[in-house]
């Protein structure tokens, strides 16, 4: 049973499929999947049907472009920043000296990280909320409503920030926009519609329907829920990608050439050799996503992700209602109304940290694999993204249940 955060369990029918492709791929026999061009038609053929079944699954409009990318979700904090920077730039037709702002709505560890490296990136980044102040001992505990960020009341004529920023469920910190069992999700009604947001969403891409309408980029890390480390899926609104060169006569940065959106989407994601082999498997991911999803569609109307909604609610429910029962044994680490349906990260308090030690040995030994914490916060973390099969967290419950017998 393997509840690591990332790189995690993928479906193993789609595993099986990429294994036997290694060595033969039934298009191109006797040539593996991973020994072929990245520009011969078999390959093509692979991106094509992998966008397909994607925009089929997030229904995506028309006016978004779908890229598949390099340098994990790490690379996008650069390369959102950098890109929406020289979009910024042109449509403003700023003077190299004027400074451009980034919001950053800092919800925990990812987010905080993103603000950081914008930064570096030579804008302004500003945090309109920070989760830190709010939590309690200064932690990522949860996000309070909207009326209580510090988003700035722009008079008529200021300049607006180039873009608003935010993680939907971070990782570390097992904190989820939307919270379990809800649709609701981050508060768009609060900021000018002109101004694009970006979502990171590494960690609950896929686990439920998103309206992509709503943002100006999307990008996720593929080590999740979509296929093996290597690549990061973009979807961009296509008015948002701009020639990154044309903006430095307006004060923009010159930006290495693999990180403009604009290269990789007049190349079909091939600007440069792209990892094949990862791409490939995360098409099949998503093959399956649409043929096999692991609940019935709830109505024949229902979109596309709603049963992987449904299975992410069925299954963290369980993990939060044993926590709740516990009698404080276990405590979340995240307030509920925010909890993330992925990453599910309590504490042992009364035991501290040698229980929770205990805790992830003992699992480890019974085949529940990767429940440690991050190493920055510490305590326990199950993750439980879309391969995940409810029998995995019904054992892990039996198995909190029974230590927690033996333990308080
Ligand atoms: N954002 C989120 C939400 C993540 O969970 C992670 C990694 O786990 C990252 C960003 C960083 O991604 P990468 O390691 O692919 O650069």
């Amino acid at each position: 049973i393997n509840l690591n955060a990332g790189p995690s369990p993928l479906p193993d029918a789609a595993l099986l499929t990429a294994a036997a492709s290694l060595l033969s791929y039934p298009q191109t026999p006797g040539m593996g999947i991973a020994e072929i061009s990245h520009r011969s038609a078999a390959f093509d053929q692979v991106v094509l049907d992998a966008n397909k079944d994607l925009r089929t699954l997030l229904e995506i409009p028309d006016n978004y472009r779908v890229l598949w990318m390099q340098g994990g979700g790490l690379t996008q904090f650069a390369a959102t920043v950098l890109n929406l920077a020289a979009w910024y730039r042109i449509k403003h037709q700023l003077a190299p000296q004027d400074d451009v702002e980034g919001w950053y709505a800092v919800t925990g560890s990812w987010s905080k990280k993103a603000a950081e490296e914008g930064a570096r990136m030579s804008i302004s980044a500003r945090k309109v909320f920070d989760g830190k102040k709010h939590g309690a001992a200064g932690k990522f505990t949860g996000i309070a409503s909207v009326d209580q960020w510090d988003v700035p009341q722009l008079e008529e004529n200021a300049r607006k920030p180039a873009f608003v920023y935010f993680c939907d469920n971070e990782t570390v910190d097992g904190i989820e926009f939307g919270g379990p069992g809800s649709a609701a999700a981050f508060p768009f009604e609060a900021f000018d519609p002109e101004v694009p947001i970006v979502a990171d969403m590494s960690s609950n891409f896929l686990s439920r329907p998103v309206d992509v309408s709503k943002y100006g980029i999307i990008y996720a890390g593929a080590q999740k829920n979509l296929g093996p480390s290597g690549v990061t899926l973009v979807i961009v609104r296509e008015d948002l990608i701009v020639d990154l060169d044309a903006a430095v006569q307006y004060g923009g940065a010159r930006v290495p050439a693999m990180l403009s959106y604009k290269n990789m989407a007049d190349s079909n994601s091939m600007y440069n050799t792209p990892p094949t082999f990862a791409i490939y498997v995360c098409s099949l991911v998503l093959r399956s996503l649409l043929v096999s999803p692991p609940l019935p569609l709830p109505s024949p109307t229902a979109r596309p992700l709603a049963p992987l909604s449904d299975f992410a609610d069925q299954k963290s429910s369980l993990v939060y209602a044993e926590i709740d029962a516990s009698s404080g044994f276990y405590v979340g680490t995240a307030d509920a109304a925010t909890r993330s349906r992925m990453n599910v990260t309590f504490r042992l308090p009364n035991g501290g940290e040698e229980l929770e030690k205990k805790f992830v040995k003992e699992a480890s030994e019974k085949g529940i694999k990767g429940v440690n914490g991050h190493r920055s916060v510490g305590g326990i973390r199950t993750s439980i993204y879309n391969a995940v099969t409810l029998e995995h967290v019904k054992t892990l419950v039996a198995f909190m249940r029974d230590f927690q017998e033996r333990n308080q």
